[in-house]
């Protein structure tokens, strides 16, 4: 399996610290919004990257953290009248939602800033210790970045370029700052302002440390991959590493790993040039696993496009999967359960080509775009070779095969079995005689049954009432 490795601009044979097992961080969303089109994009790829890892039989331990505590929260916050944590809390729920919409599996710890202090206060302490870290009159404390020496080996900037000439790429100004390249680890409360008590002074943590802590907590001293949006390359990973390099005196992260960003209509997304989606509002539009394909299909390094017809496209490609898998499904149930023809194994084989011919794709970097034209080819070979006649065994294991690999890229394509409304009223007749009787085992089973498919019921006083949740 190969990785492209920001680190080192290659791409990587995958070794993990320890073998059958992968230990991955990728950086969260600060919640005080829902969020937007672009955060779905890393939210998408990574747990592409999980599934296809735990296709391959690593046990994958994912931790991504959500930014509870942070400018924009508390603006909402006091615009609102509300504490921050009601803020972030709210837009955790709802994130979770538009996750579970997209087929992002929830990982496997999601920590929060604001319940991981006393580990970023112990960072802290080590930094200044080994004078990595020094506190300026009012409290704050700044990394001293020049004492780290490897700083710039992830954005492949050479840090006096950094303090040479470009200011916009520094941190900040602050003049208490022994040099401008330092950023704040710790710094005061501002009035009104959550705050926590530290050595240095009652305040709130920066930005960067949040990670280094939650990373070293969940997953250990060394991590095999760390993730997020290429933005984020430099400074806050380029600061990641500096903090727990020093701190821990250990190789923080193996593969760093970065997504390409999405553009809306071929522009940076905007609140004020009116491009700028929610996933919430994107849903209302088009499906959300039609926006995961839609992802998918381009290679996650490349920047992509957000346009109405590339929707529409991958809409077609998306339906293209389901319907072939639902007339699979169509044609199973019509056929003969008897044994698979010599035929029919020959046939198979070559579906396991394409299957192979898809991993070869996903080992390559994660080439989804790639991958997603073999489960393409395989759909060709299905609609093809799966005619009447053929066995039921044979139909099934064609149709799982599609269902398998959709399933490595997060794709739902097997779609709901849905029951008329004629069956579902006839289902409810039979629940209402078995409680007549007494058959309240068989009652239960019905509403069971009914729920499996999607129907709620209400028993009210004018009778049942049923609607599709
Ligand atoms: P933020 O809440 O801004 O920290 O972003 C959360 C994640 O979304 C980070 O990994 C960002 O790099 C990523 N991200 C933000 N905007 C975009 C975008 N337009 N395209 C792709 N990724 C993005
Ligand atoms: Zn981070």
């Amino acid at each position: 399996m190969k990785i492209y490795n920001t680190l080192t601009k290659k791409k990587e044979e995958f070794v993990p610290i320890e073998p059958g097992k992968v230990r991955m961080y990728v950086c969260g969303p600060t919640v005080y919004n829902y969020i937007h089109i672009g955060n779905a994009r890393p939210m998408i790829v990574f747990d592409t990257v999980r599934r296809y890892m735990e296709h391959k039989g690593y046990e994958v331990n994912y931790v991504s953290n959500f930014t509870d505590v942070d400018d924009k929260i508390i603006k909402k916050s006091v615009e609102e009248g509300v504490d921050a944590s009601v803020i972030s809390e709210r837009y955790i729920a709802e994130c979770k939602k538009d996750m579970e919409g997209l087929n992002v599996r929830p990982a496997t710890t999601h920590p929060k800033a604001t319940e991981e202090i006393g580990g970023m206060l112990d960072m802290i302490k080590t930094l200044i210790e080994k004078e990595h870290a020094y506190t300026g009159a009012d409290g704050t404390v700044y990394f001293r970045t020049r004492s780290f020496k490897d700083y710039g080996k992830l954005s492949h900037k050479n840090i006096d370029d950094l303090r040479g000439g470009n200011r916009s790429l520094l941190v900040s100004g602050e003049d208490q700052k022994e040099d401008p390249l330092d950023f704040v680890l710790w710094k005061p409360k501002k009035e009104g302002e959550p705050y926590w008590e530290s050595p240095w002074c009652n305040g709130r943590p920066g930005w960067h440390i949040e990670c280094s802590v939650m990373s070293k907590k969940y997953l250990g001293d060394e991590i095999d991959i760390h993730a997020g949006g290429e933005d984020l390359i430099f400074p806050h990973h380029e600061n990641e590493i500096a903090q727990s390099e020093a701190a821990n005196d250990k190789v923080f992260a193996r593969y760093w790993m970065h997504n390409a960003f999405l553009n809306i209509d071929n522009k940076k997304m905007s609140k004020s040039a009116g491009n700028f989606f929610t996933v919430r509002e994107i849903s209302e539009k088009y499906d959300l696993q039609v926006v995961r394909f839609f992802m998918l299909s381009a290679h996650y390094r490349s920047p992509l496009n957000f346009s109405a017809e590339l929707m529409a496209a991958a809409k077609n490609g998306y339906d293209r999967i389901v319907t072939s898998v639902s007339n699979l499904k169509y044609l199973m149930d019509n056929a003969a359960s008897s044994p698979r023809s010599e035929e029919e194994e020959a046939l198979l084989k070559e579906a396991e080509k394409l299957a192979v011919k898809f991993d070869d794709a996903m080992e390559d970097d994660f080439n989804t775009a790639d991958a997603i034209s073999v489960i393409f080819e395989l759909v060709k070979f299905a609609n093809q070779n799966a005619v009447e006649g053929k066995s039921k065994s044979f139909l099934q294991a064609l149709r799982d095969k599609i269902i398998m690999l959709s399933d490595i890229c997060g794709l739902i394509v097997e779609k709901k079995e849905e029951l008329l409304d004629t069956e579902i009223e006839q289902l409810i007749e039979e629940r209402q005689a078995a409680r007549k009787n007494k058959d309240f085992g068989r009652a239960d089973e019905i509403r069971d049954e009914l729920f499996e498919k999607g129907i709620l019921l209400e028993d009210t006083r004018e009778g049942v009432k049923w609607k599709r949740a």
